[in-house]
């Protein structure tokens, strides 16, 4: 075998992978980045599907760790559209001359840890290997798209597309007929957009989504010269709040406050326009039934407002589940676009998708003919990416040991996988975060850990399997204090046929996260056990 030796492997050219890399090259190691696409950016390479963008605010969601970065760019939107995402992520990219660091299209199928010489070897579907003492899998919570096994997907003459392998070329859909599959926050923003052009939209909803409008609007030079000139309060007030961004609410009680008083908070964040700040407009919208009751009957009657047909709105008006349970969506025109005359809703709670033929889709109820189908079905997040790999550490693999339930060590290791290091990993805020903060919290973590280590001759660092369960049983008790627990969703695992369920995200918060991590550094990294190379091993 001809193997490729580095200090560190980092699979994945996302925000994760490439700040990694900047860490990595700043402390002197040899690194490389393994990257299965054909360029840096993943969410925001793959995901180029129309009207994809960001629900954090664009301020909020970019790298803090350069001053001189964030006064130089200029974000054009209050929500960046995938286009101005990508483009700041090359220009990172070429800002800290990483593209040399960068493998492309270099799949990474295996990783196998040798317990004598205390290194990782990856392997890849091409057919490399690569040796480190450490890999730092920053491979991304939603990576892996999940097709649904719809009968029939090979019999169709028309064009297929996934929303998450979106083609580099486009897809031209005037005066198509199109399928969109999915409303989640993916098919949410692209329902929209190709009504636009398409001659007819069939919107495919099996569970409708709880979504805001955006409020999206441009920003000028002014708005961006304002954070500029406060940056460094503004990132404080993000990394000290619970979900990574800065939220203008209130730490009350919905059912301590009049009627009156809960529907114009709720109006106010409305008309703001923020999944984040709408779903901590009170203290308790997560935790009691009756309070989230409030805000799903305020979003409910306005998207009544925003559908002309009341049967129809009430179809598209969420039941059963919490608000914020599942994925709180924000959108731009998505309710308004059902008034269209050639967008059309089909319920598959009532009409269930039986075919799929050479010239559409077979519905319980009729046949659709169709040029298009746009799946936006969602992923196997959090854990699906790295179970598809074949990692092996002391004792089984990664696959087998999720397999039971997704446990780790903050969502950084996992106990019988030494050096190997997760970026919002299961069990860390990660997606009920602004994942850029949470990756950079993360990244900062994994390498003043190894910085550490490496100071100290540590070339072993493993949590240990108590530390591991403490995390896994603290974590479990947060989220049983929540509504989450009981949503059907991609968050808890429950959209992926097979998978254990369990909420994936750690829901204490951020400030209170990133205090424990910092706790763990100060007190010498409790949880861990470190030591040295063996004799004898492999230099
Ligand atoms: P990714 O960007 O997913 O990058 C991981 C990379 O690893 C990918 O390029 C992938 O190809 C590569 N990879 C994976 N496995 C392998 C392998 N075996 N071999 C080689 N390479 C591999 N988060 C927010 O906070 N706010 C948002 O508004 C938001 N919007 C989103 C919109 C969409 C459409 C999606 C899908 C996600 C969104 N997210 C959002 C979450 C988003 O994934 C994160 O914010 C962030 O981009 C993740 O960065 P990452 O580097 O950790 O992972
Ligand atoms: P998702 O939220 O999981 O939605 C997938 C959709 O596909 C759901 O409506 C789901 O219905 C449907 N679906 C899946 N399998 C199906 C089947 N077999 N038959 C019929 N319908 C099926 O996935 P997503 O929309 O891609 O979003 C995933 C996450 O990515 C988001 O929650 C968010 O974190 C991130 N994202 C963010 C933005 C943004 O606004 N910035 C945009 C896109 C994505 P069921 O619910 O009934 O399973």
């Amino acid at each position: 075998m001809n193997a490729q030796t580095h200090d560190i492997v980092i699979v994945g050219a996302g925000i994760a992978g490439l700040y990694a890399l900047i860490r990595a090259q700043k402390q002197g190691l040899k690194a490389i980045v393994l990257e299965r696409g054909s360029d840096i950016g993943g969410t925001w390479y793959w995901n180029r599907y129309p009207g994809a963008r960001c629900d954090v605010e664009s301020f909020d969601y970019s790298y803090s760790f350069d001053d001189e970065l964030q006064q130089e760019w200029t974000w054009t939107e209050k929500y960046a559209s995938q286009p101005e995402i990508l483009a700041y992520i090359h220009h990172v990219a070429d800002k800290y001359h990483l593209r040399d660091g960068v493998r492309l299209r270099t799949n990474v199928t295996a990783a196998s840890w040798d317990e004598q010489n205390l290194l990782w070897t990856i392997a890849t579907e091409e057919n490399e290997h690569f040796v480190a003492p450490i890999v730092i899998m920053a491979t991304g919570v939603l990576s892996t798209p999940k097709i649904p096994d719809f009968p029939g997907l090979d019999e169709f003459s028309g064009e297929v597309v996934n929303s998450a392998h979106w083609p580099e070329r486009g897809v031209d859909f005037s005066d198509k007929r199109v399928a969109v599959i999915g409303t989640g926050s993916t098919g949410i923003q692209i329902i929209p957009e190709v009504a636009k052009d398409a001659a007819h939209v069939y919107a495919f909803q099996r569970t409708p989504s709880f979504s805001l409008p955006a409020q999206n609007r441009p920003l000028s030079v002014e708005d961006n010269q304002a954070v500029k000139r406060s940056y460094r309060e503004f990132r404080e007030r993000a990394r000290n709040s619970m979900l990574g961004a800065w939220t203008d609410t209130h730490d009350t009680s919905a059912l301590e406050v009049t009627a009156e008083e809960r529907e114009a908070e709720f109006q106010r964040l409305y008309d703001y326009g923020s999944p984040m700040r709408f779903a901590s407009a009170f203290n308790d919208l997560l935790t009691s039934e009756q309070a989230n009751q409030t805000a799903r009957e305020f979003v409910s009657s306005r998207i009544r407002e925003r559908v002309a047909d009341p049967n129809l709105a009430e179809r598209l008006i969420p039941t059963g589940y919490g608000l914020a349970t599942r994925r709180l969506c924000i959108d731009t025109g998505y309710y308004e676009t059902f008034n269209r005359e050639n967008v059309t809703l089909v319920d598959m709670r009532e009409e269930k998708l039986e075919q799929i033929t050479a010239r559409g889709i077979r519905t319980s109820a009729r046949e659709i003919e169709l040029d298009v189908i746009v799946f936006a079905t969602g992923f196997d997040a959090v854990t699906g990416t790295l179970t598809r790999m074949q990692i092996t550490g002391t004792s089984g693999t990664l696959s087998e040991k999720w397999g039971h339930s997704p446990d780790s060590w903050l969502g950084v290791m996992v106990h019988g996988f030494p050096n190997m290091f997760v970026v919002t990993g299961p069990g860390s805020p990660s997606v009920s975060s602004n994942m850029f903060l949470s990756i950079e919290q993360h990244v900062e973590f994994i390498s003043d850990l190894i910085a550490d280590s490496r100071a100290k001759g540590y070339a072993r660092i493993e949590p240990t399997a108590e530390a591991e369960q403490e995390w896994v049983a603290h974590s479990r008790e947060v989220s049983d204090g929540t509504l989450m627990k009981d949503a059907t969703s991609w968050y808890t695992g429950t959209n992926v046929p097979g998978k254990p369920r369990a909420v994936l995200q750690y829901l204490g918060g951020v400030d209170v996260y990133g205090a424990k991590l910092n706790h763990i550094q100060e007190e010498g990294y409790p949880g861990l056990e470190r030591a040295a190379m063996r004799e004898g091993a492999a230099a």
